[in-house]
């Protein structure tokens, strides 16, 4: 047994007040949360302007990926109602988290996929953690629709975003953040999908602001990928296409949440190519020893972007004023996806140290 000062604390144990659980609730929990947050030299230096860059790498998580935030609430309370499964579409994250945490409880957990859309790592992830996986000819948007048909069955929960016990976890990154920071970043930046991240991170800052736990609140920025950009297009996207598949959705199920955040905090929504976020994943993986999936580069791309003078004037969000805070989170880790990855491969020598040498260029 451990000490209770031992016992790794996760999201429910750690920031039980600001949740919609009980004494009566039964905590699942993979030790979740408590991710680093990352001072960025070589990010802030790109920035300029006496700014200071953190990552919040949130591919630290037990399943690699924020979406335990929001599962370990999710799957507690679906305990709680006695539930015999939880049931979820999934690009890919919410299928692992979700399968991992059901295994913890001991329950049944079924995941819709689009067929031959979902990264290696992930499927793998599904399949180990003993989870029913179907593969529907159709995209993350047919397979939410399916889901909501199951989800009317009682015995069923759907944990994906229209979940808000999965909004509520994660919340708490937003809280980590400003307890770290002494209070919020001026901005913050991060990718969209499905829009329930940005949503529930801007509840987080809300909440710590008005608790008096925080003096500001910061401008909300996401980045869609250009293939697969409802949001900044205002209009539903029928067959979405990025490399960065987290982020492949066509109509994102906490769009109007989304929405009010990224106006009410007077930040913006953008997006950015293939090409711009390949390039960010290698710089973050390079430059700051940081390696990410491509939906998580998004982030990174966008920060960019928001730097590049040559891009600004037609920039909606503004430049970035002298001396900013920001935080950009990067939101799963980089061994998700192997396959995306843009790296060169090595080429066999002789085992000797001539040989040896040479291929590493001395
Ligand atoms: C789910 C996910 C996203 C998108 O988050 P939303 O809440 O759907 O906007 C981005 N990156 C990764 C790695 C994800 O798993």
């Amino acid at each position: 047994m451990l000490a209770t000062t031992e016992r790794p604390r996760g999201v429910i144990e750690r920031f039980r007040a600001h949740l919609p659980v009980s004494a009566a609730t039964p905590v699942i929990s993979l030790g979740e949360g408590s991710t680093p947050l990352i001072p960025s030299p070589r990010l802030s230096e790109r920035v300029g302007r006496d700014c200071r860059v953190w990552v919040k790498y949130e591919g630290l998580n037990p399943t690699c990926s924020f979406k335990d935030r929001g599962m370990t609430v999710a799957v507690s309370k679906a305990v709680e109602r006695g539930t015999a499964a939880v049931v979820c579409a999934s690009t890919g994250n919410t299928s692992a988290s979700a399968a991992a945490y059901a295994a913890r409880a001991g329950i049944r957990c079924a995941v819709i996929l689009p067929a031959g859309k979902i990264a290696s790592g992930k499927l793998v992830q599904a399949f180990a953690y003993g989870a029913t996986v179907v593969a529907i000819d159709g995209n993350f948007d047919d397979a939410l629709r399916v889901v909501r048909e199951l989800g009317s069955r009682p015995d069923f929960t759907i944990v994906n975003s229209i979940n808000p016990d999965r909004i509520a976890g994660q919340k708490s990154a937003a809280f980590e953040i400003v307890e770290e920071l002494g209070d919020a970043p001026d901005i913050h930046m991060l990718p969209v999908g499905n829009a329930g991240n940005i949503s529930a991170y801007w509840a987080g800052y809300g909440e710590y602001s008005e608790a008096g736990l925080a003096a500001t609140r910061p401008a909300m920025v996401g980045f869609q990928a250009a293939g697969s950009a409802p949001i900044y297009h205002g209009r539903v996207v029928e067959q979405p296409e990025t490399i960065a598949s987290a982020i492949r959705i066509g109509n994102p199920a906490s769009w109007e949440m989304a929405t009010r955040a990224i106006r009410d905090s007077r930040g913006a929504i953008d997006i950015v190519t293939d090409d711009e976020i390949l390039e960010a994943q290698k710089w973050l993986a390079s430059k700051e020893g940081i390696f990410v999936e491509p939906a998580s580069a998004a982030s990174i791309a966008g920060l960019f972007k928001c730097c590049d003078p040559a891009r600004q004037p037609a920039y909606p969000f503004m430049q970035i004023p002298e001396g900013s805070r920001i935080v950009c989170t990067v939101t799963g880790h980089g061994l998700k996806d192997p396959d995306a990855v843009r790296f060169a491969t090595a080429t066999a020598v002789q085992p000797t140290e001539a040989d040896v040498l040479r291929a590493i260029g001395f």
